[in-house]
């Protein structure tokens, strides 16, 4: 038992997790959490998702709040795919929904019983602190962090995508996808129910939406902690179907860009940061509060095992590290792919739906088609017809298909040498942001390249660099309707194979 005083500043997830895990594994510990809003219920957000993967670990960690959070969750949606063509249905009644407050009053709860201290409306100063250990869980925006910066070796990258996080005040009946505007501005909304009467409905605005409905001007007359009600107006008449004329619920709700953070080290002296102040992953993948509360979990386990706080520190950052840059890679292939949403604009609802369930490299078409046989045959169409019966032959099936016309001397959708001659341009690529500046400026170049029709991506052989590639590709071959093939190393050929299904690029070449 220690007597260490721990202070962890900010009373989310992460926090409120890690208060009670150190507590119970050392009770005599002083842990207090410090969180500058007044009350639970006025935290920003609405709903969140939490997968099973989630639920299962943290009733490993902590069955007594997982089944606290259970009971306050709500259950048994379906995830509708809703298209201007149709509506296609992707999964069952696998995740859970929680509302933000009610998650933080269920973690607070259970940390206060077992002696934790709780100051809410009291915001941490680092600087009139003793306490032995420091927990940064102050958010994306971290305050301790900005002090720490250097040190902690901080950058960020911000998405291109506008988004509004709003709510409804009933259930939807499933949760869906769907894209809605007039001309050129062109939203999308996530909706799902987290409630009887309450649904998460997110907005988003890519930046053609964001010059064509003149939203910049709506945000510039906001006030600080106000809500964009020029915005919200708008958007209920565009999406007035969907809402069943009901209003958005909105909470100080003003466009934002999601910041992707990430540092060197977590942590520096007696300071470790974990949940969002350490690291964010894009909200379409729904498992920023997972990491939060994993994160806590880890760093509870960390301190019991080791005396010395640099080591358990130490100890900490190496068993999250690997787990939260999986989820970082996949997230930025799907925040990429919500991006480009528009590019996509006119396909098959299944077309859709199998790009998305492919879009951040973790699927196969096999998986796909096992789950969903039906749409996965529609969605193949545009290869042929009669694809096979057996899953596990559907990448050989796609891969053997005859080359787009556009590609003359592919006589399948996979070649063993790339593509050459005066008409390819061919292009090494290992940045892994495919909407950075540098891919916009390949575009143009590639749109303004009149003599070279063909365009050859090669570059590194990381599974991330390969995801990241295919992206550029679809990119591509739709804002620069270039037919485009990307050289794969084999070990990625199930990736590959998917985003020739999905029409991110038109064949591969597979290398050793
Ligand atoms: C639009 C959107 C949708 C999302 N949807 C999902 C989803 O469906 N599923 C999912 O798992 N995740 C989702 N997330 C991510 C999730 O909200 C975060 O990853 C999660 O809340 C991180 O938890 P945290 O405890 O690290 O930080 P936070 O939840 O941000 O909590 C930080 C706390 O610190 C407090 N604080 C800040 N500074 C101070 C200070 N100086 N002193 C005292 N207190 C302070 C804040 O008030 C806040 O309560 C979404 C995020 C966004 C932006």
């Amino acid at each position: 038992m220690s007597h260490r005083t721990i202070d962890i500043i900010g009373g989310g997830p992460a926090g409120l997790a890690a208060a009670r895990l150190i507590k119970l594994t050392d009770p005599d510990a002083a842990v207090t959490v410090y969180e500058r809003a007044s009350s639970n219920t006025s935290t920003f957000g609405f709903g969140v998702g939490l997968t099973g993967a989630t639920m299962k670990n943290l009733t490993a960690a902590d069955p007594h709040v997982a089944e606290r959070v259970r009971e306050a969750s709500y259950a048994g949606h379906r995830l509708t795919l809703r298209g201007s063509e149709g509506d296609v249905e992707l999964h069952g009644a696998r995740n859970l929904a929680i509302g933000r407050a009610t998650l933080l009053a269920v973690l607070a709860d259970a940390a206060r019983d077992i002696g934790v201290r709780l100051q809410m409306g009291t915001r941490y100063e680092m600087t009139e602190s003793s306490a032995d250990v420091i927990v940064a869980a102050d958010g994306a925006n971290s305050e301790a962090r900005g002090k720490l910066e250097t040190e902690l070796g901080f950058s960020v990258e911000h998405g291109r995508l506008h988004f509004m996080w709003c709510g409804v005040d009933f259930a939807t009946d499933t949760a869906f996808f769907t894209s809605k505007g007039h001309g050129d501005a062109q939203f999308v909304a996530h909706a799902y129910p987290y409630a009887a009467d309450r649904s998460t409905f997110l907005i988003e605005a890519d930046e053609v939406t964001w010059e064509a409905a003149g939203l910049a001007t709506n945000d510039a007359a906001v006030e600080k902690g106000g809500t964009d009600e020029k915005s919200i107006a708008l958007l209920e008449e565009v999406f007035a179907n969907d809402l069943q004329g009901r209003r958005l619920l909105t909470n100080r709700t003003r466009w934002a860009r999601f910041p992707t953070v990430s540092l060197e080290r977590w942590h520096t002296g007696n300071v470790v940061l974990i949940g969002d102040a350490a690291h964010t992953a894009h909200y379409t993948i729904g498992s920023g509060t997972k990491l939060a509360i994993e994160d806590g979990i880890a760093l509870a386990e960390a301190l019991a095992e080791n005396r010395d706080v640099t080591a358990a520190f130490s100890a900490y950052e190496e068993a999250r590290r690997p787990a939260v840059d999986r989820f970082k890679l996949l997230a930025a292939r799907s925040q990429t792919w919500w991006e480009t949403f528009r590019n996509r604009s006119g396909r098959l609802p299944e077309e859709i739906a199998l790009s998305y369930m492919t879009r951040a490299g973790n699927l196969t078409i096999a998986d796909y088609a096992r789950e969903y046989p039906e749409n996965a045959r529609t969605a193949l169409r545009h290869l042929g017809e009669a694809p096979v019966s057996e899953p596990e032959r559907l990448d050989d099936w796609v891969l053997s298909r005859p080359g787009p016309d556009a590609l003359a001397q592919a006589e399948s959708r996979e070649v063993h040498t790339p593509p050459a001659g005066p008409d390819v341009r061919t292009v090494t690529w290992a940045n892994r942001n495919p909407t950075s500046a540098a891919a916009d400026r390949l575009l143009e170049e590639v749109a303004a390249d009149t003599d070279r029709c063909t365009t050859v991506i090669t570059g590194p052989e990381d599974p991330a660099d390969v995801g990241a590639r295919l992206d550029l590709a679809e990119r591509l071959r739709v804002d620069a309707s270039r037919p485009v093939v990307v050289e794969v190393p084999v070990a990625s050929r199930p990736m590959a194979a998917a985003a020739v299904a999905a029409r991110r690029c038109d064949a591969i070449v597979t290398t050793a």
